[in-house]
């Protein structure tokens, strides 16, 4: 029998795995991997400074180990250069492998920042292990931290940093962090209390250059002619789904790789689960999604049929400065967001033209109200 091959070893391709097992011991899968196959928690990479953690102890697993515990076979530093959709195999560096049931779950990329300068090649991404060392050798010599990009990770990145004592400038063109996310009041509440945890805010610009400074330092050149000085950059300005192998097997993308409701791409017997997935439109790139994702997928990839449901999905956000929980209403949906200040807090709820509750933003005290807003929503978002 030909195995199920997953292609990636990040939370998709490990929790796909275990789902799969749970339902069928005797299927043969194959798990082939770029990276070294160690099994580690990707949210915890931005919050792990501080806490003084290091690869070692955020790996809580070795492929070896991942291997024995779930029955797999583990190909790691290993990359699949091409899918033969029609032959059934795959192509790595070590050879050819044959497939029954392939899974892409290949995550996705950090967007590489629109810089000039001649330290662009210095600037630091996180998205896993490897850039996560890099990014601990190089803070714990500085001082001052610049983080591009004042999304959900680059709020969390921030926070991090000044908990870790280092002097941290975060920088975005909109007018208040988690800009796309968050509505006005309480963008403004989670602005000032990170700003009380002494983060200073460039707001309203952008990074423009990235050039080396007198003593091993970076002068980071804003839109509006401002130059920060800093030790490190750290741009967070968020994730490109990686859709380069699909592509080039023909498969259908947006802009991640097209599923259907059963993550099937357009290819019979080709699924894609994860940071790489689109599905009616939309990239779900969080935990909870993969989780759901991977119960349905492994029922249909042990002989039944089962299409995800995504509950509401609420993203919280770890910025311990100022909690913030938010599920985003639908995108395009019709309404209007309607903010009140609580003690110590901003309740924020996105009401539909019929009054109906689609979203919700909670910040400080207001994430207390999360479970009786999960209640009140009449439609499932997510
Ligand atoms: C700093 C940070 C904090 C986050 N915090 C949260 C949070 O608090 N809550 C939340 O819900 N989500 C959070 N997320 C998002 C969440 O971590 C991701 O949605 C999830 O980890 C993605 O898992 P994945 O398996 O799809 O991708 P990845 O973990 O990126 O795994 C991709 C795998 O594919 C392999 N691969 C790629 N191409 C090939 C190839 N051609 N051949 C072989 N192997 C290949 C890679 O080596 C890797 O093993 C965070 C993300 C980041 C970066």
């Amino acid at each position: 029998m030909s195995p199920l091959v997953i292609i990636g070893a990040g939370l998709a391709g490990y929790t796909l795995a275990r789902e799969v097992r749970k339902l069928d011991s005797g299927l043969p899968v194959v798990m082939v991997t770029a990276d070294e196959g160690r099994f580690y928690s990707k949210p915890m990479l931005s919050n792990a400074l501080a806490k003084g953690l290091s690869v070692e102890k955020l790996a809580s697993a070795s492929a070896g180990k991942m291997a024995g515990d779930h029955q797999l076979e583990i190909l790691s530093a290993t990359r699949v250069t091409a899918i033969d959709a029609q032959a059934r195999t795959v192509t790595t560096g070590s050879g050819v492998v044959d497939y029954g049931n392939l899974v892409l779950a290949v995550g996705a990329m950090p967007i590489p920042p629109p810089l000039q300068g001649d330290a662009v090649a210095q600037v630091l991404t996180v998205n896993n292990l490897d850039d996560y060392a890099r990014f601990q050798s190089q803070v714990e010599q500085a001082r001052r931290v610049a983080v591009i990009g004042p999304g959900l990770i680059g709020c969390e990145f921030a926070n991090d940093l000044a908990v870790a004592g280092k002097t941290v400038s975060v920088i975005g063109p909109d007018s208040h962090p988690l800009g796309r996310l968050l509505p006005p009041a309480a963008g403004r509440f989670l602005r000032d209390k990170l700003s009380a945890a002494g983060i200073a805010w460039r707001l309203g610009v952008t990074a423009s250059e990235v050039n080396t400074a007198p003593g091993n330092t970076f002068d980071v050149t804003l839109s509006d002619g401002a130059v920060i000085n800093a030790d490190v950059v750290l741009s967070a300005i968020g994730l490109r789904p990686d859709t380069s192998l699909a592509r080039q097997a023909g498969l259908a993308c947006g802009r991640g790789i097209t599923v259907d409701e059963f993550l099937q791409t357009s290819a019979p017997g080709i699924y894609a689960l994860g940071d790489c997935a689109e599905m009616d439109g939309r990239v779900l790139p969080f935990v909870m999604p993969i989780m759901h994702g991977a119960r349905a997928l492994a029922r249909t990839l042990t002989g039944g049929r089962c299409a995800v449901k995504y509950p509401p999905m609420p993203v919280v956000v770890k910025t311990p400065a100022c909690p913030i929980t938010l599920l985003t209403p639908p995108a395009g949906a019709a309404g209007e967001w309607r903010e009140a200040a609580v003690d110590d807090g901003v309740s924020a709820r996105f009401l539909g033209v019929d009054g109906e509750l689609l979203g919700f933003a909670l910040a400080g005290s207001a994430v207390a109200g999360k479970a009786a807003l999960l209640k009140a929503l009449v439609t499932p978002v997510t």
